[in-house]
């Protein structure tokens, strides 16, 4: 009986599958537990449900209510209790404003400040909530073995999903992070993470290193039957999990209806929307919130130099054979964007064989080209990167002429947009940009930029308090006292032993 139920309705529980492979459909709480698709492919929406974004029901909603209302268009198999109750205990006090994602306007741009949450990057928008989902999916899918959530970061998801996942009941949660790849405020909020069932290691390499490492664990048939074998499965907090995606979504909607609030559009108006591009999930829940409705006139994707999208977007071509550069904005610090491939899958139009194509060959060669016919669907994306020189004064001009403190990678976000600007003459379009860090969180970088010289007497903690001095900003509760914490973790690895910790008890 049960298998009929599915095979007649089980279409509407199973809104997902597989990049690699359509045929594989899942649950949001499959996906979320698995993390990766067996084949190595993403999990995506089968299809997106319409928001009817001249409803005037929206300008009244808190973030909550939004947050509830979208999200609950993608968890399937969830009650509206159930995406009340996360929605709630994600979005709350241990946010600095109640407003969740407050808005600040400099001219025709909009900074969307998504780094209110308790670890001041945006990844706690995605990282507060999926612990929730992740809890509750295991008891969906019948899990009993213990869920190792395993997470590669250039830094900020590190200490998010560290955060998120603290004590939560049958998870474990290993962070790997490249030793020399981190700002000192982002190591030590993570070396000092409290917690039986956090894990923090740095390895010698670079962050799309602990990311391939993550990939081929997953892969890895033999291992991960061992593991099992253990009474544990694997799943992953990075943003190929799709339970990291969707929350993403609702922060470009609340941003774009706050617009219409200040009277800077009326509803149906298009946006431009400026991201500083890592692994490509903030930008691409943009532009899924745009399959939903959301509208946008460009999707303004910003890098650092490590400048590979930028190369793809004007040219087609993704091509990782370069070399890969550490700079200030470390968390755009990425040769691999992993959720590319779930753009990919939207251009083509579910094209699962061009796709393993494209994915064999990036693996094969570091390449790969898009077709002719799918390259002028890039248009609606303008790609553009920055140096860190360039950054860096780009800080201290929106200081100087805004009296506003802005990180370094949104910073980059900022300089892509004037080039956009000054390349397009769109200077009349209302513009929402991410904001994805705390100025605190990269204090050094900052407070050089805006002092006009380099600092080496201070230490970055001496730093956060001078730049609270200087600036007049109130020193964020996640970094305050930070260095004064206990290490907690001090374990340096190899890349090639990444495997062996997962033998850890
Ligand atoms: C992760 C991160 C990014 C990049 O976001 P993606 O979703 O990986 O493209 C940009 N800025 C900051 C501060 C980040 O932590």
């Amino acid at each position: 009986m049960y298998e009929i139920f599915k095979h007649r309705w089980g279409f509407f529980m199973e809104k997902y599958y597989s990049t690699r492979n359509t045929n594989d459909r899942v649950s949001f709480s499959t996906g979320v537990t698995r993390g990766l698709s067996p084949d190595g492919g993403l999990y995506v929406p089968e299809s997106f449900n319409n928001i009817d974004i001249y409803d005037e029901k929206y300008l009244k909603m808190s973030y909550q209510e939004l947050a509830v209302d979208i999200l609950s268009n993608f968890l399937d198999g969830y009650t509206k209790e159930e995406v009340t109750t996360f929605v709630s205990e994600a979005y709350g006090d241990n946010f600095e404003t109640k407003d969740i994602v407050p808005v600040k306007t400099c001219d025709k741009v909009n900074f969307l400040e998504l780094f209110r949450g308790p670890t001041l990057a945006f990844k706690d928008m995605a990282l507060q909530i999926l612990p929730k989902f992740m809890v509750a999916a295991a008891r969906k899918e019948g899990i009993t073995d213990e869920i190792v959530v395993l997470t590669a970061t250039s830094g900020d998801t590190g200490k998010a999903a560290l955060e998120g996942f603290a004590n939560k009941e049958g998870i474990k949660i290993v962070v790997f992070f490249p030793t020399d790849g981190v700002s000192e405020v982002q190591r030590m909020q993570m070396v000092t993470q409290a917690g039986a069932n956090t894990h923090v290691v740095a390895i010698k390499g670079n962050f799309d290193d602990a990311q391939t490492g993550v990939k081929e664990i997953f892969n890895d048939k033999e291992f991960n039957n061992l593991l099992k074998s253990n009474g544990k499965v694997f799943s992953s907090a990075n943003s190929i999990n799709i339970g990291r995606l969707v929350p993403q979504i609702v922060y470009y909607f609340h941003g774009y209806f706050d617009l219409v609030k200040k009277g800077q559009i009326k509803l149906g108006d298009k946006i431009n929307v400026v991201v500083p591009t890592g692994n490509f999930g903030n930008i691409l829940a943009s532009y899924y919130g745009h399959k939903m409705g959301l509208p946008v006139n460009k999707f303004i994707c910003a890098s650092n130099v490590n400048n590979v999208l930028t190369d793809f977007l004007n040219t087609g071509i993704y091509d990782i054979n370069r070399k890969f550069e550490t700079t200030i904005s470390p968390s755009m610090d990425i040769l691999i964007s992993s959720n590319l491939e779930r753009f990919l899958e939207s251009l083509s139009n579910k094209n699962d064989s061009l796709i393993n194509d494209l994915m064999t060959s990036l693996k094969t060669t570091g390449k790969y080209e898009l077709p002719t016919e799918l390259k002028t669907k890039l248009s609606s994306f303008f790609g553009g990167y920055t140096t860190d020189s360039e950054t860096e004064s780009t800080i201290k001009r929106v200081y100087d002429k805004y009296n506003y403190v802005i990180d370094t990678h949104t910073a980059v976000a900022y300089k892509v947009y004037e080039d956009y600007v000054a390349k397009t003459g769109d200077s009349a379009t209302p513009t929402l940009l991410s904001a994805t860090a705390s100025p605190f969180k990269f204090t050094r970088a900052v407070a050089e930029s805006i002092i006009g010289s380099k600092q080496d007497d201070l230490n970055d903690f001496q730093l956060v308090d001078k730049l609270s001095e200087i600036t007049g900003l109130e020193i964020p509760q996640g970094v305050y006292k930070l260095n004064e914490k206990e290490i907690l973790h001090d374990t340096v690895i190899e890349v090639k032993d990444m495997k062996k910790l997962y033998l850890i008890s």
